[in-house]
């Protein structure tokens, strides 16, 4: 075998996995499709939305506050292409961080979209078209997750959205429309109320960020509320529809009312789901869950002892 250890996946579960192996002394690989190291956390998830909401809180903070300590602004202004690319730069920083780390710790990393072959070899198809075979002893799965939607949406990332388009718009939004009140709807959508945005969050059950505590729901919601939020809380989502600068989303609440709501972006944030799209797992002989789930026992092997599955988190 080429390698003691191939990880496929660079996220916050791949990255640490491998550099563990390496220094327990395993010949370790790596494999990431995307360009970058990090996975969804360190590209399009936890880093860029802290950036942006660290950017945001300065901004919000000079607005209503900075007054009372005898501090005048006038023009007071918030650059949206340059808190993007503020957020690009710490991105980036901490991305190479990654590479570095790889480097220190002797893990190849090759850049491609794995699929198993068999249990012990995957093929990695590169971005050129070119297709290279690799073996291991053992292979650890960390390919994490990708945004989740409803079956009657149709994401056409321009006006309905996901997080990943949400954390590089060109434009504020006048009226921001966000379908889901958990975790990662309610950050992006504080980092738009911050700079002006209306913002109107329809969720189907009777709680904000339900996965966790009622009363941080109820506490999260008043002080949202004070930035201009406005919740559709035991609503169901029927319909979303959109032009070219236009969304509308309809829905009905728990006794039959109905709501339409127009805006000029509606975010999608309903949770993630599982991404093991074209890993060819059957090759490899593992099962998946209903929930697309990689079944694991509780040393994260799958049922092919070699094989091993990590990271992604649900509530996210
Ligand atoms: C907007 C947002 C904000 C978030 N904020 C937080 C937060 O504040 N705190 C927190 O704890 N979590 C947060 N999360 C969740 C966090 O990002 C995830 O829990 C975490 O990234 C999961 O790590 P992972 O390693 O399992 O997968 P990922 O980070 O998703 O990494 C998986 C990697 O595998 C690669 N890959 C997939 N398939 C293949 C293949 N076939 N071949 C090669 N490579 C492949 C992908 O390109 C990706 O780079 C946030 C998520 C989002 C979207």
């Amino acid at each position: 075998m080429e390698y003691d250890v191939v990880v496929i996946g660079s996220g916050p579960g791949g990255y640490i996995a491998a550099i563990r192996c390496a220094q327990l002394g395993m010949k370790t690989a790596i494999i990431e499709k995307y360009d970058s190291l990090g996975g969804t956390c360190l590209n399009v998830g936890c880093i860029p939305s802290k950036a942006l909401l660290d950017s945001t809180e300065h901004f919000i903070t000079a607005k209503n506050d900075f007054k009372e300590h005898g501090i005048e602004l006038t023009n007071l202004k918030a650059d949206l292409p340059k808190m993007i690319s503020r957020k690009e730069e710490v991105v980036n920083q901490t991305t190479q961080g990654v590479s570095f780390l790889m480097k220190k710790n002797k893990i190849k990393v090759i850049h491609g979209t794995a699929s198993f072959v068999d249990k012990n070899t995957i093929s990695i198809s590169s971005k050129d078209g070119k297709k290279t075979k690799l073996t291991g002893s053992k292979f650890i799965i960390a390919t994490g997750s990708k945004p989740a939607t409803l079956p009657f949406i149709k994401l056409d990332k321009k006006r309905i959205i996901t997080s990943t388009e949400a954390l590089k718009l060109k434009q504020i939004p006048k009226h921001l429309i966000i379908i889901g009140g958990g975790v990662i709807g309610m950050e992006l959508g504080s980092v738009y109320a911050r700079l002006g945005s209306k913002v109107s969050v329809i969720e189907f059950l009777d709680s904000i960020i339900p996965a966790m505590d009622k009363t941080m729901g109820k506490e999260l919601q008043k002080s949202l509320q004070k930035l201009d939020f406005d919740f559709y809380l035991k609503h169901k989502v029927y319909e979303v529809s959109s032009t070219s600068r236009q969304v509308t989303v309809k829905a009905e609440g728990a006794k039959g009312e109905k709501v339409e709501i127009k805006g000029d972006y509606c975010l999608v944030s309903v949770g993630r789901r599982p991404y093991t799209d074209n890993l060819g797992l059957d090759k490899a002989g593992i099962g998946i869950d209903k929930q697309g789930k990689i079944i694991v026992n509780e040393r994260l092997q799958t049922k092919n002892d070699t094989l091993y599955a990590i990271g992604y988190d649900i509530e996210w």
